[in-house]
C-alpha cells in the first residue's frame, strides 16, 4: 500500500512534535512530505533531517538563512519555501494526502482553509480557524470533498462517540438522537485558588497545567477557560449543534475527554491518558487504530472520577465565549483576536491575568455590529480580525 504523505503545519509546536512522534512509529505507512515552522529554525532542521521531509516552509529570508546554517553542508537540503503563501502551497501540495493543521492562533486559518479547498484529509488541531471562520471552513470542506477529522481531544472524543460508521466529517454529521454534547474541562491550574488572588498570578503559574503539556498560548487559554469557550464554538461548527445543546463539565482528572448524551438517556464517553498522541494517532490511522506510544489507563489506580459545574465568576472568559457564539460570527472573530493579543501581553507581563477577560469584554462591547455584514470571505474575516487586534492592542497599552 502507498504510504500516506503528510504536511505538518506548525511542526515545531507541541502538537507538531507529538505528530512526528506518532509518525516515527509507522515509517512504512506514514511519510513526511512537508514541515512548516515560524521561529524555531534549528528545531525545524533537526525534524526535517530525522523525518526525511522533502519540503519546508519558513516565514522569511532571515529564517531561511538560519535554517540553512543549521543544515549539514554535505547533505542535500530540502526545498525551502518562503513567506505566508508558502504555508498555503504546502497545505495544497499535490504530493500531500493529509494535512495536520497545528499552527497556533488565527495565523493558521489561511493554510487550514487551503488544505480544505484542495480536498485534503485535514487533521484539525487549530481550533481558532473554526472560531474565526466556522461557516467558511465547513463549506470549503463540503464543497471540495475534503475529509475533516478533529484532533482537539474533546472533539476527537465526541467524534469517536458519534455513529460515524467510518466516515469523516466531510459529509454532514448525522446528529440524530443526540441530546447534548458534554465537553469536559480540567479547570486548569486555578480551579480552586482564591478568586481574589487571580489578579496577581504569573505567566509561569498560568502555563503550569495540572494534566496536559501544551504550548504557552493554549495553556493560558486553559487557565482562563477561554480555551473551553473556543471549543464550544468549535463543537458548534463541527457537529452542527446549537449552543444550548453543548454543555461544559469540569472534570479535574482529565481522563474522560468528552461525552455524547443520547435521547434515550445513554451517555457515551471516551477515556484515555491526557496525551495528545492518542487523538493524533486516531486521525492518522482513521478508520484503523494504530499504535500511539500512549500507555494504558489504569482505572483502579485512578480510583475516582469527579465532576462539577464551571464557575462563571472565576472563569468570565467562558461566559464571554457563549455570548459571542450567540451573537454570531463577527463576535467570535473579535473574541478570538482580542484574546490572542491579550494573552500575548499577559505572557510578556504587560497586563494582569484578569486583564485578559477585561480586554475581550471591552472589545466585544466596542466592536459588536461593527462589520457591515457577516464576513463571508477569508479577506473579510482577516480584515475584522486585524481591526479587533488593533482595538485590543490599544486597550492593552
Ligand atoms: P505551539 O505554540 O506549541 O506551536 C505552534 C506552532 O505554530 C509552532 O510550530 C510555531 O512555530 C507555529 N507558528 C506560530 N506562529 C505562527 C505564525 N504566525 N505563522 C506560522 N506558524 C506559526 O502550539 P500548540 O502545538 O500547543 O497548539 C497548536 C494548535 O493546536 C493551537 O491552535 C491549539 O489551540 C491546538 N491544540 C493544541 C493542543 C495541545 O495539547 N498543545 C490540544 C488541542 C488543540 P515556531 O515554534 O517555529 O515559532
Amino acid at each position: 500500500m502507498k504510504p500516506q504523505r503528510l504536511c505538518i503545519l506548525g511542526s515545531t509546536g507541541s502538537i507538531g512534535c507529538s505528530t512526528l512522534d506518532v509518525v516515527s512509529r509507522h515509517a512504512d505507512t506514514l511519510q513526511v512530505h512537508a514541515l512548516t515552522a515560524h521561529s524555531r529554525m534549528e528545531q525545524l532542521a533537526q525534524q526535517a533531517m530525522s523525518s526525511g521531509a522533502r519540503v519546508v516552509a519558513v516565514p522569511d529570508d532571515a529564517a531561511r538563512q538560519r535554517f540553512l546554517a543549521a543544515w549539514p553542508a554535505q547533505r542535500p537540503a530540502p526545498e525551502i519555501r518562503v513567506g505566508a503563501q508558502a504555508l498555503e502551497a504546502c497545505a495544497a501540495d499535490p504530493d500531500v494526502d493529509t494535512v495536520m493543521a497545528a499552527i497556533v492562533g488565527a495565523a493558521g486559518l489561511p493554510s487550514a482553509l487551503a488544505a480544505a479547498r484542495a480536498g485534503k484529509r485535514v487533521l484539525l488541531a487549530n481550533k481558532e480557524a473554526l472560531v474565526a471562520a466556522g461557516s467558511l471552513f465547513m463549506a470549503a470542506v463540503r464543497q471540495n470533498g475534503a475529509e475533516l477529522l478533529p484532533i482537539d481531544s474533546e472533539h476527537n472524543a465526541i467524534f469517536q462517540c458519534l455513529p460515524h460508521a467510518g466516515a469523516t466529517l466531510s459529509s454532514a454529521m448525522p446528529a440524530r438522537g443526540v441530546r447534548r454534547l458534554l465537553l469536559t474541562a480540567s479547570g486548569g491550574p486555578f480551579r480552586t485558588v482564591d478568586i481574589a488572588s487571580l489578579e496577581g498570578v504569573t505567566p509561569e503559574q498560568a502555563c503550569a497545567h495540572p494534566n496536559w503539556s501544551m504550548g504557552r498560548k493554549i495553556s493560558v487559554d486553559s487557565a482562563t477557560m477561554l480555551n473551553k469557550g473556543l471549543e464550544v464554538i468549535e463543537a458548534h461548527w463541527l457537529f452542527s449543534m446549537p449552543p444550548e445543546q453543548i454543555q461544559v463539565v469540569i472534570h479535574p482528572q482529565s481522563m474522560i475527554h468528552s461525552m455524547v448524551e443520547y435521547e434515550d438517556g445513554s451517555i457515551l464517553a471516551q477515556l484515555g491518558q491526557p496525551d495528545m498522541r492518542t487523538p493524533i494517532a486516531y486521525g492518522l490511522g482513521f478508520p484503523d487504530r494504530i499504535e500511539s506510544g500512549v500507555g494504558p489507563l489504569d482505572l483502579a489506580m485512578i480510583g475516582r472520577l469527579d465532576f462539577e459545574p464551571p464557575d462563571f465568576r472565576r472563569f468570565p472568559c467562558l461566559k464571554l465565549s457563549f455570548q459571542a457564539l450567540e451573537a454570531g460570527q463577527e463576535a467570535c472573530i473579535v473574541l478570538n483576536a482580542a484574546n490572542e493579543i491579550a494573552v500575548e501581553h499577559f505572557l510578556n507581563n504587560r497586563i494582569p491575568f484578569t486583564g485578559i477577560a477585561r480586554v475581550i469584554e471591552e472589545c466585544l462591547d466596542r466592536m459588536s455590529g461593527s462589520a457591515a455584514r457577516s464576513p463571508d470571505s477569508l479577506e473579510a474575516v482577516l480584515e475584522l480580525d486585524a481591526s479587533a487586534r488593533q482595538h485590543a492592542q490599544q486597550l492593552c497599552q
